[in-house]
């Protein structure tokens, strides 16, 4: 797997993951291959209808994106953007897939309250910072696009009036997102697990499942542990996805992507960096994501620089040169942790959920799945459990094999190159 092993901020100070040794069971109703919140929240909703349920996960519980996330959520708009959307699907299709987002928000909240789950959650709002004045006029349709069309809470901040949200003077102006807010995504991925086992779902980590035999009546998974006979599958594998997981494999495209902590900060500082302890983001095809940890010590940011295969210690300093242009203040301040991990990119930017090639699967989330990896692994076992309220507007997009699978993330990792150059000479461009 790609992925640097390193000190993952979120992994201090959080509860003990539960005890998931332990042998598989023989025969299930339901087997689900990734322990992170897909895999979870499905087993959760399954368990609690009666269904006897194992989570099998390849390494230990949450070991994937859902302990190393950003824990940013958010409706995560669509990485087509609005224009993109509605050219590819018409306005009425665009405005059902952009309200799914608010859907899953609502969802989030409501779950984290109803099952008192200790993680942090605070809808802080999100402030979108617009690297040039184009793309400020852009946020700004957007933005009232959002508005009008689905309802979403937003509103502009001229650059005259930024220094109110960012302690910054790189952006041209920006756009906060009021419905938009942050989870601790260790404490929540726990609370999870927590819930699914009190439910009588069973998770066995570390243990991989190998192999899936179809065909009869009953699925045969191989795993390290042994044989299980399963009624039905659920891969809920996202960026691990991998040969062992391949009909969910060859739809997705893994991409590492990761993030790095700075500080201990005083609480001047913080103040200082985001006078409103918001979210934070901005526009670009390239961009960086950054929030203050919810200790109010630190700050995590975190996207595509320098991630790739390469040393913490590389990605440490790509890191710094990206942080250092929106915050010079933080040229000389510690980074404390640097980590990444998976996502899963698809060839139409969607996420999906459903049946295919006779296996349950949801993922795709494009990298941001905190929200929608909680809400599609619900309503996926919504799905199969026959129930009301499964639908969601994503259901009529058709979950495609990605063309030419093998060579896909080199054409992805070109692909984030270009976009990276052409939003530096856009940088370049402004006066
Ligand atoms: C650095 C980073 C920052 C991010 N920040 C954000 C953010 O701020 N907001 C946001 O919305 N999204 C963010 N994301 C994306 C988000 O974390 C993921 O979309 C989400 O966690 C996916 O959850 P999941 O349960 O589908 O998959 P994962 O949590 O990745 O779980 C998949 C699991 O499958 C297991 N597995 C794989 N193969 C097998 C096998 N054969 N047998 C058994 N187990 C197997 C893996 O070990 C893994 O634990 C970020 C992701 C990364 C990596």
């Amino acid at each position: 797997m790609a992925f640097t092993a390193e000190r993952i901020y979120w992994h201090e100070g959080a509860d003990r993951a539960p005890d998931t040794a332990g042998r598989p069971p023989a025969k299930v109703d339901v087997a689900i291959v990734g322990a992170g919140y897909t895999g979870l929240s499905a087993a959760l909703h399954l368990a609690r209808a009666g269904r006897s349920v194992a989570v099998f996960d390849a390494e230990a519980v949450g070991f994937g994106a859902s302990s190393r996330n950003g824990g940013m959520i958010g409706p995560g708009l669509h990485k087509l953007g609005i224009s993109g959307l509605i050219n590819a699907y018409g306005e009425d299709r665009a405005v059902a897939l952009l309200r799914e987002g608010l859907n899953a928000v609502d969802h989030l909240v409501q779950f984290v309250a109803a099952e008192n789950i200790a993680c942090d959650l605070a809808l802080v709002g999100r402030f979108r910072g617009a690297r040039t004045d184009t793309q400020y006029d852009a946020l700004l349709r957007e933005c009232d696009w959002l508005r009008d069309r689905i309802g979403l809470p937003s509103y502009p901040v001229p650059r005259a009036e930024q220094r109110s949200e960012i302690g910054s003077d790189f952006y041209r102006g920006g756009v906060v997102y009021e419905r938009d807010g942050g989870v601790h995504p260790r404490k929540m991925l726990l609370g999870l697990a927590a819930r699914a086992l009190e439910a009588g779902a069973q998770i066995v980590a570390p243990c991989a499942v190998t192999g899936i035999e179809q065909g009869g009546a009953r699925k045969l998974l191989h795993t390290t542990g042994g044989k299980v006979e399963a009624r039905e599958v659920v891969l809920a594998t996202n960026g691990y996805s991998d040969r062992r997981s391949a009909a969910l494999n060859r739809r997705v495209v893994p991409l590492e992507t990761g993030a790095c902590t700075v500080g201990p900060l005083s609480p001047e500082q913080m103040a200082d960096l985001s006078p409103k302890g918001r979210m934070h983001g901005e526009s670009g095809r390239v961009f960086m994501w950054y929030r203050p940890t919810p200790d109010g010590r630190s700050f995590i940011f975190g996207g595509r620089f320098g991630a790739g295969n390469v040393s913490p210690a590389a990605r440490e300093r790509a890191y710094r040169r990206a942080i250092c242009r929106v915050y010079p203040q933080l040229s000389d301040a510690p980074i404390s942790h640097v980590w990444s991990g998976l996502i899963a990119m698809t060839a139409d930017h969607s996420p999906h959920f459903g049946h295919f090639d006779g296996i349950w699967m949801a993922g795709g989330y494009n990298g941001s799945g905190v929200t929608r990896s909680l809400y599609f692994g619900t309503k996926l076992a919504r799905r199969m459990l026959g129930e009301a309220d499964a639908e969601t507007a994503f259901d009529s997009l058709p979950f495609k094999p990605v063309p030419l699978r093998t060579l896909a993330p080199w054409g992805a990792g070109m692909l984030v190159r270009w976009y990276q150059m052409q939003d530096d000479r856009e940088l370049r461009a402004r006066q």
